[in-house]
């Protein structure tokens, strides 16, 4: 989601701000926005669009000064424009701040500010924040007491980071991401390593709940009552420096590609991590598994897998829908949580929910410097390198792979999990993409896919219809094809494409048997297969594997397929519109 970031030190801060938040562009945004103080003043230029497009408008880069604030914004309060775009001013213009997340008492707070005469430009919750400083400050006259008094009333999840009128730069962390990074330069306030690990790779993670003071006399770290926090300096994997797209269009081809590769690397830095979640997972007397979007399609593969091969019952609930079922939780019961950035709101609230009522949470996480492995007891991560992409590829595959050594581990080896095979076919897919491309080009004129599935395969169905979304913004459903009869075959006519998935394995006579009574209904097929059969209008051929072991490798024609359709379509497959790749908010 946004992104903020602060820079104090001894070089040009604008530089430093925007490259950030180039860096950072992969969490979605609508607007963007920096400010530096200089000269005893702070100057702020903004505009809505992608950092480069307001770049060359207003030449962001330009502002003078060593200190400075970012922002990209993901729009919650208030339309997409410039007034709304952060950094906000409090009403004198003493005080700038950027803010992530939302702020839920800011109508009352703004109410009563402007009783005492403070000012409002935009239509946002986080201007509160600028105003609400401003007033501790004219009041009390000293930073590190105004900031304690703000967070003291402000409710609801954020962070923020404040420019106050003597160029101190301070900063809050309430429930959303908040890194500070310590280079040779000067220190840097940012939402993701991403923003600052161009020029160092030392950093510190604040707990929850802390305040960050930074000026001339050094940095400080103090919870919300004041009371001051030690932290240790930690090292950054040097492999998040490498976000560029290389030879790719796109990082989402990118990571498409990677793939063959990231499975292999799958919890290789969690070994004994592995084995706790393993051990853990056995003994449970209940189940639970929690994810959105891809992570919770991954959730149900899991399910199925457990069930048929490990003998184990998890029960799958979407994160956002797990706060209507607190019964699930207790102390006899582990949750398993995923998510690829570990800061997904939606999950991070159904592991709060889990914890209140005593459960165990383990998780599975790419990004293993986030807020999910802090509040779980045990974290194992996917390790396949950072994802910009907005629709998940490669940690979708990486979390199968996790989820597939601890259920044959548990399950004595009788899934058959051999990453070394499911690489090899993944490449077989990906050396030539010249069929997919092609069948992409006519996809992307559709204006409803459905996707067919089976058992294990009806997972990707879904995450097929959601990469469809994602990517091309085309109408996708994923179905069980036994549901068919039930409902959709009503909508089967000359002007629909119906994708099937259809591995030679226990799913695939029925499987036929839809095809046909789609078929004559005039809709096109497509089949993804490792054997052609005639109902096919379109067949995409996957390399044959154990049945267990075709979730891993139909995703990939399918990730291909969405990703071309929308380079047809000449939207951007990165950046889809109105996405985020992490969704800090609820
Ligand atoms: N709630 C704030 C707004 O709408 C911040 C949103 C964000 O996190 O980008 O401006």
């Amino acid at each position: 989601m946004c992104s903020i970031i602060g820079y104090l030190g001894d070089i040009a801060a604008a530089q430093i701000v925007v490259n950030g938040l180039k860096r950072m562009e992969y969490r979605g945004y609508d607007s963007v926005g920096i400010a530096t103080f200089f000269g005893n003043q702070i100057l702020v230029r903004k505009g809505v669009g992608k950092v480069e497009e307001v770049n060359s408008k207003v030449k962001l880069y330009m502002l003078s000064g060593n200190i400075g604030i970012g922002h990209t914004r993901w729009a919650t309060h208030g339309r997409v424009n410039e007034t709304n775009a952060h950094p906000h001013l409090s009403s004198s213009g003493e005080i700038a701040i950027v803010h992530n997340g939302i702020i839920d008492n800011y109508k009352e707070l703004k109410e009563s500010l402007q009783r005492d005469g403070y000012r409002f430009r935009s239509e946002t919750d986080s201007e509160v924040i600028a105003n609400l400083l401003q007033y501790n400050f004219d009041t009390i006259k000293n930073i590190k007491d105004s900031m304690i008094k703000t967070v003291s009333v402000l409710r609801g999840d954020y962070s923020f980071v404040a420019v106050f009128p003597d160029g101190t730069l301070s900063a809050a962390r309430f429930h959303e991401p908040l890194i500070l990074g310590v280079g040779k330069s000067g220190y840097f306030i940012s939402s993701d390593v991403l923003g600052f690990v161009q020029y160092t790779d030392e950093a510190i993670y604040p707990n929850n709940g802390e305040i960050i003071i930074i000026n001339a006399n050094g940095l400080q770290f103090l919870d919300f009552l004041g009371r001051p926090v030690k932290h240790e300096i930690t090292k950054i994997s040097r492999e998040f420096a490498d976000v560029y797209k290389g030879k790719y269009a796109h990082f989402t081809l990118k990571e498409i590609s990677e793939q063959p590769n990231t499975i292999l690397k799958t919890a290789d830095n969690t070994r004994s991590e592995l084995e706790l979640f393993i051990e853990l997972v056995k003994n449970a007397k209940s189940l639970h598994i929690t994810g959105s979007g891809t992570s919770y399609n991954a959730a149900l593969i899991a399910k199925h897998i457990f069930l048929k091969y490990a003998k184990i019952k998890i029960e799958s609930v979407i994160a956002s829908e797990a706060r209507f079922y607190p019964d699930y939780f207790d102390n006899h019961s582990i949750l398993i949580a995923l998510s690829q950035s570990g800061e997904s709101a939606d999950v991070l609230e159904a592991v709060k929910m889990a914890k209140r009522h005593n459960s165990t949470v383990i998780s599975i996480v790419n990004t293993m410097t986030s807020s999910l492995p802090q509040i779980s007891s045990v974290s194992v991560g996917l390790n396949c390198g950072p994802e910009i992409g907005v629709a998940a590829t490669k940690s979708f595959t990486s979390q199968l792979g996790i989820l597939y050594k601890i259920a044959d581990n548990i399950a004595g080896g009788h899934i058959g999990f051999d990453s070394q095979k499911i690489s090899q076919s993944m490449k077989e897919i990906l050396v030539d993409h010249s069929k997919i491309r092609d069948i992409a080009k006519i996809l992307s004129y559709a204006s409803d896919i459905y996707i067919i599935g089976r058992g294990i395969h009806y997972p990707i169905a879904l995450e097929a219809s959601l990469k469809l979304k994602e990517l091309t913004y085309i109408h996708a459903e994923g179905l069980p094809g036994g549901e068919l009869k039930h409902g959709p075959l009503a909508l089967m006519d000359p002007s629909v494409y119906v994708i099937i998935i259809n591995p030679h394995d226990s799913t695939n006579q029925e499987n036929l048997a839809s095809a046909h009574e789609i078929k004559v209904r005039g809709a096109k097929i497509i089949g993804i297969s490792d054997k052609y059969d005639d109902t096919y209008d379109y067949w995409i051929k996957i390399p044959t594997i154990s049945e267990a072991l075709f979730p891993f490798i139909e995703i990939v024609p399918i990730q291909l397929l969405a990703y071309y359709a929308a380079v047809e379509k000449h939207t951007d497959p990165d950046y889809p519109r109105n996405l985020a790749k992490s969704v800090t908010v609820k």
